[in-house]
């Protein structure tokens, strides 16, 4: 065994928990990791096959075609668009870029299980904010949790598991009370499933706010996550560090090529989506006729609040053949999937239902 120390910090950190904990088995359909059940687009594919006959070269590091593509996509500049390896990788070089060894980062909990660990590897210090019980983030609670140490606050919205998004007015009323000093990072990994005609528009709070990041994915709504490209959208200045806090060349050059195909075919993914938003009514409609508690999701995924039952019914339902997503102790996740996955999981549901 090495006797090397790990950082004392590591010693309590949660590790991050892909996927099913619970056994596979037979599983026939993964609810489990927010993908998007359908298959790459031809045209994407056709790009993927294109760019392998590169892969001796390295690729083009600041990915220009694609950030001038994403930025033009949503009509900001270029310099404000720092791609990386899934925006996971980006938020640890938002985090990096800005947070001096023992800073505090404002988060909310539950939320998406990476930030702890983004903001250790930053040698920063986390500061939970309890999420409602009717899973909607407490925007007054973490701006009320700001201190002078504070260098970042997260807002995930719509919120990874609990799945409500934050509204215009809840978002506003933050940005006012926080200093600008203070980085608020906005996390859209699931912006194009929204839906909520009060959400919040991260793009118009960072043409209003020079201390807004955002962040997103092309893991989710593009259904690249095997490729692993995300990016960040900040003013030039802080871009710049983030760039600096990058890995060289994070994005390969088939990720590159195969986020701009789908770019390029914004229309049909779109279309998708609005299939899994349909997908995804029906699942927190029958759920709740079931007579479960569910919280309004604006995402791809619903969870239901199971306390110490979550882990059973996760394994009752990867025995009907659905993986599904246990956080031990608190709820489950569910993705939306392929109907036929559905319905397999509303009879898991019904046979668990509180009724
Ligand atoms: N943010 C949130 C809220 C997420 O749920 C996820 C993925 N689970 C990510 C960021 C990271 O996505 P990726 O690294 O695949 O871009």
């Amino acid at each position: 065994m090495s006797r090397v120390p790990l950082r004392r910090a590591f010693a309590d950190l949660p590790p991050y928990v892909p996927g099913a904990r619970v056994p596979v088995g037979a599983a026939a359909y993964k609810l489990s990791s927010n993908e998007n059940p359908y298959p790459p687009l031809p045209s994407v594919v056709a790009a993927v096959a294109d760019a392998a006959v590169d892969i001796n070269r390295y690729p083009d590091m600041y990915a220009t075609e694609l950030t001038e593509a994403i930025a033009a996509s949503i009509l900001v500049a270029p310099e404000s668009v720092v791609t990386g390896c899934g925006s996971v990788a980006v938020l640890g070089h938002v985090l990096q870029a800005v947070c001096e060894s023992g800073d505090e980062v404002v988060m909310p909990w539950r939320s998406f299980e990476a930030y702890p660990i983004a903001i250790t590897l930053a040698g920063a210090v986390g500061v939970p904010v309890p999420v409602g019980a009717d899973g909607r983030l407490d925007l007054p609670a973490l701006a009320a949790a700001v201190t002078p140490r504070t260098r970042v606050i997260l807002v995930c919205t719509p919120n990874n598991p609990t799945g409500p998004a934050v509204h215009a007015d809840e978002l506003a009323e933050l940005l006012a009370a926080v200093p600008k000093d203070v980085l608020v990072v906005i996390d859209e990994a699931y912006v194009e499933f929204v839906r909520d005609p009060l959400a919040a528009d991260g793009l118009a709070a960072f043409a209003e706010h020079s201390n807004v990041v955002l962040l997103r994915t092309f893991s989710k709504a593009y259904g690249l996550a095997g490729l692993r490209v995300g990016y960040a959208v900040a003013r030039p200045r802080l871009a710049a560090g983030i760039r600096m806090a990058s890995t060289p060349f994070g994005v390969s050059h088939v990720a590159q090529l195969a986020a701009l195909a789908s770019l390029r075919a914004v229309r049909e993914l779109m279309t998708r989506v609005d299939k899994i938003v349909v997908e995804r009514a029906r699942l927190l409609d029958v759920l709740r006729s079931q007579g479960w508690t569910v919280p309004d999701s604006q995402a791809n995924f619903v969870w239901l609040a199971l306390g110490d039952q979550s882990s059973a019914f996760a394994e009752r339902s990867a025995r009907a053949g659905v993986l599904v997503r246990p956080f031990a102790g608190d709820g489950v996740r569910i993705s939306v999937g392929e109907p036929e996955a559905t319905d397999l999981l509303l009879e898991v549901a019904a046979d668990s239902s509180p009724r």
